[in-house]
C-alpha cells in the first residue's frame, strides 16, 4: 500500500517485480496514472565499486565495503517493498503501427 500524491487515498501497489502492473498502474480513486518513484539508495551503488578499490588496502576497509554492500542491498529492497508514489507525466506509449481489419459484421 501506497499513498496517492494526487487524493491521498491508500492505493495497493503491485510487487517491484512485476513490470506490466507498474506499467498500468492508477489510483482506484481519483484514476490518475501512478508510477514508482526510483528508490533513493540506488545513488549507494555507485559506491561500492571505489569502496572495494580502497578495500584492498586493510582488512579493515574491506569490512567497512562488505558492510556498506550488504546496507546497499538491503535499502533497496526494503525502499522497493514500501514504494513511494508520484503521478505519471510521460504520456502513455502509442502503438508504431495500427492494423486495420476487414469487419464483416458491418
Ligand atoms: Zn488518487
Amino acid at each position: 500500500m501506497a499513498m496517492c500524491p494526487a487524493c491521498d487515498h491508500q492505493v495497493r501497489t503491485p510487487s517491484f517485480l512485476n513490470l506490466d502492473g507498474w506499467k498500468h498502474l492508477r489510483c482506484p480513486y481519483c484514476k490518475a496514472r501512478l508510477e514508482m518513484k526510483p528508490p533513493r539508495s540506488f545513488l549507494l551503488g555507485a559506491l561500492i565499486a571505489p569502496l572495494f578499490v580502497l578495500a584492498r588496502q586493510g582488512q579493515l576497509f574491506e569490512i567497512i565495503a562488505f558492510v556498506f554492500l550488504f546496507a546497499t542491498i538491503f535499502l533497496v529492497l526494503l525502499e522497493s517493498s514500501y514504494p513511494k508514489l508520484r503521478l505519471r507525466k510521460r504520456p502513455q506509449a502509442k502503438p508504431a503501427v495500427w492494423l486495420k481489419f476487414n469487419n464483416p459484421l458491418r
